[in-house]
């Protein structure tokens, strides 16, 4: 069966938009990526079951992005069906000292409900343009804090289409990394857990968090957050630098000048451009430093 047609019959069966030959540069932050044979959005998370069905029933590969603020896609796009994780699954509700948010819900505002609400623990948040799902697979932190810390459930679907819940015990999470980024599961929401504090001082740590990114990152361009994950004890954007790698460019990928472990795309960059800018930066950086970066930055698709 051609793409054209799984498109036309999934579309049938489900209240959310399904897109045919899709270019991921319109879902990634990078502005990169090639075209998904299949993009699903679902409505909720039903819809999700019945793309995951669907998709096992044609075996068709899935492929699960979020706010893909974290991602290189392909310039050859991805195989099969891209499930896009977005507004249809972001709900965000708070009792007491508790947060249960869908998997499409943006951080920034989860941060902004939970200090609205007095509760804290979630200001790292602010300036971190993920979805909670994104943020739960990739353990997301900053400030001295991770989002792994503040779980209490998280609950799953498979790709099956059954939902499933893991207590927070069942799970573990280390520096940018979490069990949950196994292949065949999709976090579909999650609760949380806050301190109770003063809006004012909440606030005021959040202030000074999102100051100091406008500060140090070059929000004004296109780009993935940090390429590489910190070494132990070290910083990936203090080794490029000493290894004089700041400002070096491929294509339409540079280095920027503002925070070295952040690669800017400067308009029309592609991902191949990025994965010889990201070798360049490797090779220079273990010859002057002895240190081999591993990306932090998920590669999908057809590479
Ligand atoms: C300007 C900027 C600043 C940033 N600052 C930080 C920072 O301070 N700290 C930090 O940790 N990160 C930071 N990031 C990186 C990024 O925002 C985080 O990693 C974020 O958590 C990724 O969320 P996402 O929804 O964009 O995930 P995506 O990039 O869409 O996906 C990331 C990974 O998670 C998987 N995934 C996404 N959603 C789901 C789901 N529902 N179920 C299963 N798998 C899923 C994807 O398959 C992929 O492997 C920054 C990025 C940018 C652009």
């Amino acid at each position: 069966m051609t793409n054209s047609v799984l498109h036309a019959q999934l579309q049938r069966s489900i209240k959310g938009q399904v897109c045919f030959s899709e270019p991921m540069s319109k879902y990634t932050s990078w502005r990169i990526g090639g075209p998904a044979d299949l993009l699903v959005k679902p409505r909720d998370e039903e819809d999700l079951r019945q793309a995951l069905v669907y998709a096992q029933h044609h075996a068709l590969p899935v492929t699960i992005i979020g706010n893909g603020t974290n991602l290189l896609v392909a310039d050859r796009g991805i195989r099969g069906m891209v499930i896009k994780i977005g507004p249809g699954l972001a709900n965000i509700e708070i009792h007491n000292h508790i947060i249960r948010a869908g998997a499409g819900a943006p951080l920034p505002l989860l941060a902004r409900k939970a200090m609205q609400a007095g509760l804290a623990g979630f200001e790292f948040l602010a300036g971190i343009p993920g979805s909670v799902g994104g943020a739960l697979v990739m353990n997301a932190g900053a400030n001295g804090c991770a989002v792994g810390e503040l779980v209490r459930q998280v609950i799953v679907c498979d790709y099956a289409g059954n939902s499933l819940i893991f207590e927070a015990d069942e799970l573990t999470f280390a520096y940018r990394q979490s069990c949950l980024a196994r292949r065949n599961i999709i976090v579909a929401g999650v609760v949380l857990e806050g301190k109770p504090d003063r809006v004012e001082e909440i606030k005021e740590r959040m202030e000074l968090y999102l100051a100091r990114r406008r500060q140090t990152q070059p929000l004004e361009y296109p780009n993935a957050g940090s390429v590489f994950k910190n070494p132990p004890g070290d910083s990936a954007g203090r080794l490029i630098e000493l290894a004089g790698c700041k400002e070096i460019r491929v294509g339409n990928i540079q280095v920027s000048p503002r925070h070295a472990n952040f690669f800017v795309n400067l308009g029309g960059g592609t991902a191949g451009e990025v994965l010889e800018i990201v070798q360049r930066v490797q090779n220079m950086v273990e010859e002057k430093c002895g240190v081999k970066l591993v990306l932090e930055v998920q590669k999908l698709g057809d590479f």
